[in-house]
């Protein structure tokens, strides 16, 4: 919901400035928002996503908490066997990684089989089984989010989901996504 020109709206109403408003004037504005950090024009532009992640990503993730979050819930739904394949796994043999996952969801199947419930069983799951979950977000968190999660300190994962979302928030919202980068995330 929202675009550059909802940006703009909000901060223009706030100065009653809509007559000065020009291409360049309106790009200068966005630019003096974010390095004044006059955050509330961006929260009027609001998105939702819907994430495929492992749960170690998803657990970083929802420490946003400027956010709302759907998770699909092992409590009532049955895990698949979909497992986060890292590039690596340091020392460790990549086919005993596999083993090991494998076997956590074979005791998780065995509980399950046993008429464990699905809450007590799940507890043997490992961090790399996939989730799901609908994150709705405005701009303003979002570009928190970006900023914190793009940065090298992030965990490479994350980061690579942070880059994906830039992508898509930036064909959305080019004048305001250009300026961030320019003046928040790369300084
Ligand atoms: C590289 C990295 C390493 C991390 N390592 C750890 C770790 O080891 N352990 C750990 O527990 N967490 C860790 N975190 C999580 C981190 O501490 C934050 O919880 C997370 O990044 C969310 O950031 P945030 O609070 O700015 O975002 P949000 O929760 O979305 O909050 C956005 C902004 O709202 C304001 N805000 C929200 N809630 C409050 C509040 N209760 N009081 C005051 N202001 C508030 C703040 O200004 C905040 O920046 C790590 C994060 C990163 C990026």
């Amino acid at each position: 919901m929202g675009s550059d020109q909802r940006v703009i709206e909000a901060a223009r109403l706030c100065w009653d400035s809509f007559d000065k408003s020009t291409p360049e004037s309106d790009n200068r504005l966005i630019k003096h928002l974010l390095i004044k950090e006059h955050k509330t024009p961006f929260e009027h532009v609001v998105f939702t996503f819907k994430i495929r992640c492992p749960i170690f990503v998803a657990r970083q993730w929802m420490r946003h908490r400027i956010g709302s979050f759907c998770e699909r819930s092992l409590r009532y739904c049955t895990s698949k066997r979909e497992f986060y394949n890292p590039f690596t796994v340091g020392s460790v043999n990549y086919n005993e990684y596999k083993l090991m996952c494998n076997g956590s969801y074979e005791s998780y199947l065995l509980f399950i089989d046993n008429e464990v419930n699905q809450e007590t069983a799940r507890m043997v799951l490992p961090l790399s089984i996939m989730t799901e979950f609908m994150w709705t977000v405005n701009l303003s968190s979002l570009m928190n989010f970006l900023k914190l999660r793009l940065d090298k300190s992030a965990q490479h994962e994350i980061r690579e989901f942070a880059k994906h979302i830039l992508e898509v928030v930036t064909e959305i919202l080019p004048v305001t996504m250009k300026s961030f980068e320019q003046e928040i995330l790369y300084k």
